[in-house]
């Protein structure tokens, strides 16, 4: 039996990504295989795809380090076929074939089951860049960061992340600003559930080592000058999340803001992060992610055009979430 899927291959004439039909043997044998009704597009996808990020460890490779589909085979005991089933992460996309197929096979240990509440294409929807946000949402709760404690910022809020941060935060009665390069998504901004909306190069321009205190919190997936200029306005005892490098992967920094202040920088990383935890962040987005937003902002592609979609994202012009549906 055959398959689709976007392969990824580094050859004689260069780097390329094209949909093509693979035998089932290119997926090995054992653990549980996955058909995969959606897959979606994570800022590592773009840079995997497009080679413009050292993602990919082995060529050729199937990308796509998240996936929702039903399981048809499996050695596990705890997966049965029939059932449904989320992977995100655990270097799937990067160093083993991953989700832009119909169908993969992955460790048992690596699935999480559906959460009920939502299908699978509103996990994609979620996918790992959903799962980001709420893990950097309850970093923020673990470090005493509540609604009452005042407004929390969150950067690259037009991008996966930061649009399913907003919405969860808005939900959760936070006060939740968007720092944005695209002054012109300013309106569904304000939809998804920000309180105002800050330019990107109001935050990024050098900071002093302490600025007045205005944030209680931040969610950051950009890193490098949107980073060092949100740590000096962070209030006493606040946090900030971080989990990405959108802008850069540099921090040019002073200790100031903690050792003055106490304020905690968490490290927030979805691709190893423990199952209970990761189970615990699928419950809290079925319960705490507004599903109507969901639809607000996501949108559905097919493989054939993924490698644009990654050309655009790699560019810095996402939009929400996409979600790539794998039939028709
Ligand atoms: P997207 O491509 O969906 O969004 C990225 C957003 O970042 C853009 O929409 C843009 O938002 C902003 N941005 C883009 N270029 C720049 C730039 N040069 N300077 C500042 N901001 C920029 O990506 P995701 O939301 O999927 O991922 C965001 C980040 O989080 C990435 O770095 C990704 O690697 C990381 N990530 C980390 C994970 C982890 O486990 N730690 C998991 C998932 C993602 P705007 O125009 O609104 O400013």
């Amino acid at each position: 039996m055959d398959f689709r899927a976007l392969q990824v291959d580094n050859g004689d004439s260069g780097y390329s990504a094209a949909v093509k039909t693979l035998p089932m043997s290119v997926l090995g044998g054992g653990g549980v295989l996955v058909k995969i009704a959606y897959s979606s597009l994570n800022y590592k996808d773009a840079l995997a795809v497009t080679g413009k990020g050292k993602i990919i460890r082995q060529f050729p490779l199937i990308p796509g380090i998240d996936f929702a589909g039903e399981v048809l085979e499996s050695d596990s005991h705890d997966f049965a076929p029939g059932q449904q089933v989320i992977l995100t992460g655990w270097g799937v996309g990067e160093r083993f074939n991953g989700g832009l197929a119909e169908y993969a096979r992955v460790k048992p240990e690596w699935l999480v089951p559906l959460p009920v509440g939502l299908d699978a294409r509103q996990a994609m929807a979620v996918g790992t860049a959903g799962l980001t946000a709420m893990l950097c949402v309850m970093a923020l709760e673990r470090h005493g960061v509540t609604p009452d404690c005042g407004e929390v910022v969150v950067s690259g809020a037009s991008g996966g992340v930061g649009s399913i941060a907003l919405a969860v935060l808005a939900q959760l009665g936070y006060r939740a600003v968007a720092v944005s390069g695209k002054p012109e998504l300013t309106p569904w901004l304000i939809e998804l559930g920000a309180s105002s909306v800050l330019l990107r190069d109001s935050i990024a321009a050098a900071a002093r080592p302490l600025e007045s205190e205005q944030y209680a919190g931040a969610i950051d997936t950009c890193g490098s000058s949107i980073l060092a200029g949100l740590l000096p306005r962070i209030r006493y005892g606040g946090c900030v999340a971080a989990c990405g490098l959108a802008a850069g992967f540099d921090l040019n920094t002073t200790v100031m803001p903690f050792i003055l202040r106490g304020v905690t920088l968490a490290g927030v990383d979805s691709v190893m992060c423990p199952l209970p935890r990761r189970n615990e962040a699928w419950q809290r987005i079925a319960r705490d992610l507004p599903l109507s937003l969901l639809d607000r902002l996501s949108r559905e592609i097919g493989l054939t055009q993924v490698e644009d979609e990654c050309q655009r994202m790699a560019a810095g012009g996402a939009k929400g979430r996409v979600v790539v549906r794998m039939e028709g």
